[in-house]
């Protein structure tokens, strides 16, 4: 009997995901970058394009009657036999899955791809910004996730790195470190700043702020230990960006809502930006006394 459709979905991402980073590093290797500003201040590359190529084909090609969205809109599934990845991971797919996801039905998932997140980090050159995210939604909520960074570089001079969180089973891909509780450190953007989202860091009085790029990487500080939340109180991240970072912090016992304390929705028809602003904390601090703290200024510019 095949295993359950979140656990192959799972499976299969893990190893697309790797496959999307080696693009990614091809593209920077070979240095054709074919820049494309979608909008202000969002950057679409040529590692964006073929990335999300490569997990749109795989994803539909073993899942045809799933939902897959992704950030860079319609890709052409007629990809080459290089890109088409079929192989799933065989360790991830051999663990139990939860009792609650055993049933899961095609319709029901909603797969959010961002085949490169930390775009503008990644054409000024700090890779290590840079991540691959797959998150699957039941119905309206994250249940997993799959973050690469695919120029993570480890002790052994081996490069790239696969993490994944499913609700029900916990992470794996890393060692799972809590950030100290004599510090509060916050991580936020580097690149998308104003008023409002400075305005919500100075009344939460960090110990510390963290500037890094992409969703992906800033939740990554909170599961190494590196930081205690994370403070967006924009309107500029999307669903692709929140959808995996969202299922592996929750399944690791923190939490990503809104800057309100509440979740997103991401069913199919949900609309992709999360205009109400990204607020993800550790499991060891008290998620609502953050929200608690934010000025009412900065409710107002995220209400609007
Ligand atoms: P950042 O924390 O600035 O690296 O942003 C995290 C994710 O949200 C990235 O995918 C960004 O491209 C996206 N994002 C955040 N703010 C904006 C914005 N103002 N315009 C476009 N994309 C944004
Ligand atoms: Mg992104
Ligand atoms: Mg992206």
């Amino acid at each position: 009997m095949s295993s359950p459709l979140v656990m192959r979905i799972m499976s299969l991402s893990i190893n697309t995901a790797k496959r999307a980073g080696s693009i990614i590093r091809d593209v920077m290797q070979k240095g054709n970058l074919g820049i494309v500003e979608k909008a202000k201040d969002d950057l679409q590359t040529e590692a964006d394009r073929s990335a999300q190529q490569c997990i749109i084909a795989s994803l539909s090609k073993q899942f045809p009657k799933v939902n897959i969205i992704g950030e860079e809109g319609s890709s052409d599934l007629n990809v080459s036999h290089d890109w088409l990845v079929t192989e799933m991971d065989l360790e991830f797919l051999s663990k139990t899955c939860p009792s609650d996801l055993i049933d899961v039905k095609d319709e029901d998932c909603i797969v959010w791809v961002d085949p490169l997140d930390g775009t503008s980090e990644y054409t000024q050159g700090f890779l290590e910004h840079v991540t691959v995210l797959i998150g699957i939604a039941v119905k309206n909520s994250p249940v997993g996730g799959v973050i690469h960074q695919p120029y993570y570089k480890h002790d052994t001079g081996e490069v790239g790195r696969t993490i994944w969180g499913l609700k029900g089973i916990g992470c794996g891909g890393f060692e799972l470190k809590t950030a100290p509780d004599d510090t509060f450190i916050i991580t936020t953007t580097r690149s998308h700043s104003n008023p409002i989202v400075q305005s919500a860091l100075e009344a939460l009085s960090p110990s510390e702020v963290i500037k890094v790029g992409g969703a992906g990487y800033k939740v990554l500080q909170l599961l190494e230990g590196k930081a205690h939340a994370y403070v967006f109180a924009s309107p500029g991240c999307k669903k692709w960006d929140t959808c995996a970072p969202e299922a592996v912090l929750e399944a690791a016992g923190g939490t990503l809502t809104n800057m309100f304390g509440d979740h997103y929705e991401y069913h199919v028809d949900v609309e992709h930006p999360n205009r109400e602003g990204v607020l993800a904390t550790i499991g060891t601090i008290s998620h609502s006394d953050i929200v608690k703290k934010i000025p009412q200024n900065v409710k107002d510019a995220l209400k609007k």
